[in-house]
């Protein structure tokens, strides 16, 4: 169930109430979905921003400072903005840690399931680097585009597993070293408390602490909220290189395999263990004059293309970011202040700064690069260390400390299980508990972390009665799909509507990375399209290919041919697509405006005009009007379609956008309320919460999963479903009337 508060709702007892649905809170409750124990999810934000989630997050800073946008509450954190970049801690990080690399390596290893590198990635970066003397290389790896943790969603679509949004958790009430409940805001300030045998902080580094320091809980020895690091930065110095950097030079970002990887430099640890100092890491970036300030937003959309220019375009200057690593100290710290947030609650404040010795580093850093700079007569760097102390001020979003993970409650808040010491059923997850920061972007550990709790809480609640769950898809196993591709249109509508589908058994799903997919019965494994084998297509009825268009008709031709197999693709189709067409027994286009639900009450019915104003994508409009009768003929004017089909008369406007967007047949908007009457459950379980303010337009999304259903069935039960002539009719349509802005049936 996804919804807000609602006391009827909240009748029941928890076993696991997780507070925050960050990339730590999602991987539990994806770890934790198909366990039977029943899970409740409190989230302050819902799947958009709004501006009391904004007014919620404020925070104050004192030294350096903390940024506005270094924390999201949305629903998947922060990472709905992150950049998606890994790297794993270091032995003189983990040095400070109570647990070993060791202990952390399955988890690290399991991190995969979430579109994190595989640690071969880091051990065979493919490129090199410079041989510097008392410098390592430091690899960072992304995953493009950044993973958003919202994806994980579909978990909530399985019974006792509940997500509540815009639910702020304003306390947490103890008795006897337990926790009994948290106490909710909804959104008009309503109070409602949910009860569970455990919970679990998820909140973000700053508000883990907070909540804790609000709730009076853990604090025995004044340890919350201290040892609060960061990775400061800043940019400084720039290196002029005498020649070009080699191409296989990994110090500037390379698209390897799909994922983009590059290093930067920190002290080697022999060096750092001598000199007493820390993990601080500098970077290189192309300097683009005035074009900097669009690099990143264009590298971001296309990091293939950007890395070929690189490589074409050699850069000479590279401006060089510093990262500081911050030594655990306890006057860096997230305490509460005198301003209170509309609730009540007073609003976090985080005084941190660098230390001497944070300082030190990266004055030894500048200094090494320098003469390793000169030594291998690579060119100039120029700037002082004291530029470079300047800088270092940003935040880098990443909040590490304050709940920090130890072995006694007198210099730490969490045990190695992420336990509070002081609590038998209340743990904290995220970087809140890192013991150190070292310059490894955090969120790869704090997933593995969240990971190991999942396990920990399994064993202890193993003697709790489990819900057995139905798992509907094997009811019948008469319609074995496989699944090409892994992206947001399978995990948001493909795999739920298969799950909804009694009759569909999944039987593989392919991509180019490994990763995991979370249904609502099940998760599944994604393998490597390298492993898709003729066996595996063989035993399958229908494959569905989901993958970017450009590269779907290279995905076809490299299929072997399968003669009783039936293909269902995705709108728009190119024409390329029909090339490969005979190698199968039939394609299907998943054109699902042409099954919209609310298109049944239509048919048969004199229908003089249809005004769809922002609330179709033209190629879908081109199918939908259909239901009308062929086209006749159409035009357009500027960002307006019209169109005659049979006798209705149709008016698209774009851009399609259904939080504002219209939709009228004959000059009435159609009733949403009577149309979900309509639904059989199957279908009105796709629909998810359905408000008073919802309206046809703004639950499209949801309705066309209906649409892609009813497809999916027609296509089992061998009937009429949308041909890939119709399709490519469509997109040739909705060509003309863009090119040729004309368009008549002849
Ligand atoms: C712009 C940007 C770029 C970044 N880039 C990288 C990167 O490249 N690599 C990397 O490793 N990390 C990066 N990070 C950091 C990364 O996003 C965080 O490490 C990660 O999101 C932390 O996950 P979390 O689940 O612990 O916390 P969060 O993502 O902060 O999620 C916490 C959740 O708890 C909710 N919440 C808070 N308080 C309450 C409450 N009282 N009641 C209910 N819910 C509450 C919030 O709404 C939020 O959804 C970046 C961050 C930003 C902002």
């Amino acid at each position: 169930m996804i919804g807000t508060l609602d006391k009827a709702k909240l009748k029941e007892r928890y076993d696991i109430c997780i507070v925050g649905s960050g990339p730590s809170g999602m991987t539990l409750a994806a770890e934790l979905a198909y366990s039977g124990l029943k899970i409740a999810m409190i989230e302050s934000g819902s799947f958009k921003r709004s501006s009391l989630a904004e007014e919620l997050k404020e925070v104050q800073s004192e030294k350096l400072p903390i940024k506005a946008n270094s924390r999201e509450r949305v629903v998947g954190g922060a990472s709905s903005t992150w950049g998606g970049l890994s790297a794993l801690l270091d032995p003189a990080d983990l040095a400070h840690w109570p647990l070993s690399f060791d202990e952390l390596l399955p988890y690290l290893k399991a991190a995969a399931k979430y579109h994190f590198p595989s640690l071969e990635t880091f051990q065979n970066p493919s490129g090199t680097g410079w041989k510097f003397k008392n410098l390592a290389d430091k690899l960072f790896v992304a995953v493009r585009p950044p993973f958003n943790f919202t994806s994980l969603v579909n978990i909530f679509n399985r019974k006792g597993v509940d997500l509540y949004t815009e639910a702020t958790v304003a306390k947490l009430v103890s008795q006897n070293g337990r926790i009994k409940k948290v106490l909710c805001r909804s959104v008009d300030g309503q109070g409602f408390e949910v009860s569970a045998e455990i919970f679990i902080l998820a909140c973000g580094g700053i508000e883990n602490s907070r909540l804790l320091l609000v709730s009076g809980l853990g604090n025995e020895y004044d340890q919350v909220g201290r040892y609060f690091m960061n990775h400061p930065k800043g940019y400084a110095g720039r290196l002029h290189l005498s020649k070009p950097l080699p191409v296989n030079n990994y110090y500037l970002p390379r698209v390897v395999g799909g994922r983009m990887v590059y290093a930067g430099l920190r002290l080697e640890e022999e060096l750092q263990k001598e000199k007493g100092l820390l993990n601080a890491c500098v970077q290189f970036e192309p300097d683009l004059g005035i074009f900097q300030k669009y690099a990143f937003a264009i590298w971001r959309r296309m990091p293939g293309f950007s890395t070929k220019v690189l490589t074409i375009f050699l850069p000479r200057t590279l401006r060089a970011r510093w990262f500081a690593d911050m030594e655990p100290r306890a006057e860096n710290r997230v305490i509460l202040s005198d301003k209170l947030d509309r609730f009540g609650s007073p609003l976090p404040k985080v005084v941190y700064d660098l230390s001497e010795r944070d300082k030190a580093t990266l004055e030894e850093l500048f200094s090494q690069l320098r003469s390793g700079v000169e030594r291998l007569e690579l060119g100039k760097l120029t700037g002082t260390a004291a530029d470079v102390l300047k800088v270092v001020k940003d935040d880098a979003s990443h909040h590490l400390g304050g709940t920090r993970m130890g072995l006694s409650p007198q210099e730490s808040v969490v045990n190695t299980e992420c336990r509070v010491h002081s609590s038998e059923n209340l743990y904290v997850v995220g970087g809140s508990v890192f013991p150190s920061a070292g310059c490894a972007s955090p969120t790869m550990t704090m997933v593995a972390l969240s990971i190991r709790l999942a396990e920990h809480v399994k064993s202890k609640l193993a003697s709790k009665p489990r819900r057995t769950f139905k798992n509907q898809t094997s009811r019948t196993s008469s319609q074995k799909i496989l699944i090409i591709g892994a992206g947001n249109r399978v995990r948001g509508d493909v795999l739920p509507v298969l799950e909804s589908l009694p009759g569909f058994e999944i039987t593989g799903i392919f991509a180019r990375h490994a990763s995991s997919l979370f249904g609502a019965h099940r998760s599944y494994d994604v393998r490597t399209m390298e492993s898709l084998s003729v066996e595996n297509l063989k035993g399958a009825r229908f494959l569905y290919v989901s993958v970017p268009r450009e590269t779907l008709a290279q995905v076809l031709s490299d299929l072997p041919g399968a003669s009783s197999l039936e293909v269902i693709i995705d709108t728009p189709v190119l024409p390329a697509v029909k090339k490969y067409a005979h190698k199968f027994k039939r394609i299907h286009v998943a054109e699902d405006s042409v099954f919209l639900p609310w298109l049944d009450g239509l048919k048969g019915r004199e229908v003089k005009e249809i005004e769809c104003s922002q609330s179709v994508f033209r190629y879908h409009g081109m199918a939908l009007v259909k239901a009308f009768g062929p086209i006749n003929y159409g035009y357009r004017l500027g960002n307006k379609l019209y169109l005659k089909a049979g006798n209705t008369k149709v008016k698209i406007i774009e851009p399609r956008d259904y939080a504002s967007g219209k939709l009228k047949i004959d000059g009435q908007e159609p009733d949403l309320t009577a149309i979900i009457a309509e639904l059989i459950p199957e279908e009105r379980g796709l629909l998810g919460e359905i408000k008073s303010t919802d309206t046809i337009v703004s639950k499209m999304g949801e309705l066309k999963r209906v649409g892609l259903r009813r497809l999916l069935l027609a296509a089992s039960r061998g009937e009429e479903t949308w041909s890939l002539e119709e399709g490519l009719n469509d997109v040739r349509i909705d060509w003309l009337l863009h090119k040729v802005w004309i368009y008549l049936s002849i």
